[in-house]
């Protein structure tokens, strides 16, 4: 990997989304629930749960490998729709190389490697082990989320919007975002495609968004010649907002299915 690159990685802001938003795509991902055993054990353990999504942040810069899997910076491997993909991380270690992967990250692979883990955790009922793949899957589907994640100018480098990762995905949502006030039900649905297929479409048509909240900014910055609150509030209430919360109820709304179909594969246990 480029030494300079590496060096910005480990720069990034540590959280995605900023904890408000993590902690709302499980909050959605509970209510979008269907009545029954699974919905009522998630929502006893909501505290839990929503804490355990931050934790891949918190081992981010401690755990080897760890920042690799919070991003995919899809133009690496191929041009948008990305048509090879989805395929098995190995068959991808093969076909771009180990560097290129560790370059472009391996988020998908994470989204399924905690969806097959929360599988497992759910057959043996080993509750630490729950929270911790639900806690995963939640955090690593919602950076999927995030535009910026899915691509190498995840900064608006190429826009010269530098700072527009965390204005975009914490500074905004702490200052206005209501996760109460922005839901709505996006009911969960039994993923037939597999979490790893999911994981690409997810990638496949959020990676469009990256190059209009670019334009947005630069609209905006020409705009306003003082960042100060009521420039925030104009982005919030224009397209990146309304990107952002679109995106967190997206992503809950998957979570949910996710949630429910790796219930289903464990053969529906009884949760306690
Ligand atoms: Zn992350």
């Amino acid at each position: 990997m480029r030494r300079g690159l590496v060096l910005l990685l480990l720069l990034l802001p540590a959280l995605a989304w900023g904890p408000k938003g993590h902690e709302a795509i499980v909050q959605y991902a509970i209510w979008n629930l269907p009545p029954g055993e699974l919905k009522s054990a998630f929502a006893r353990w909501q505290a839990e749960l929503r804490d355990a999504s931050l934790d891949p942040d918190r081992r981010r810069n401690r755990v080897p490998g760890e920042a690799h899997r919070h991003f995919f910076s899809a133009e690496l491997f191929e041009p948008w729709p990305f048509p090879s993909f989805p395929m098995p991380l190995a068959e991808a270690e093969r076909r771009f190389g180990k560097a290129t992967l560790d370059e472009g990250g391996v988020l998908p692979w994470a989204i399924e490697e905690s969806y097959r883990a929360l599988v497992a955790a759910l057959k043996s009922g080993d509750h630490a082990a729950i929270l911790r793949a639900a806690g995963d899957l939640a955090h690593y589907l919602g950076d999927a989320h995030q535009p910026l994640h899915t691509t190498l100018d995840f900064d608006g480098q190429a826009w010269l919007n530098g700072g527009i990762h965390a204005l975009f995905e914490s500074t905004l949502l702490d200052a206005f975002f209501d996760e109460r006030a922005e839901y709505r039900p996006r009911p969960a649905r039994a993923v037939e495609e597999g979490a790893l297929a999911l994981a690409f479409a997810v990638i496949r048509e959020d990676y469009p968004l990256v190059p209009v909240l670019n334009e947005e900014l630069w609209k905006a910055k020409r705009l306003y010649s003082e960042f100060d609150r009521r420039y925030y509030r104009m982005l919030w209430r224009g397209l990146f907002g309304e990107v952002a919360r679109v995106q967190l109820r997206r992503a809950g709304g998957r979570l949910s299915s996710l949630y429910l179909t790796a219930w289903i594969e464990a053969g529906r246990p009884a949760l306690r």
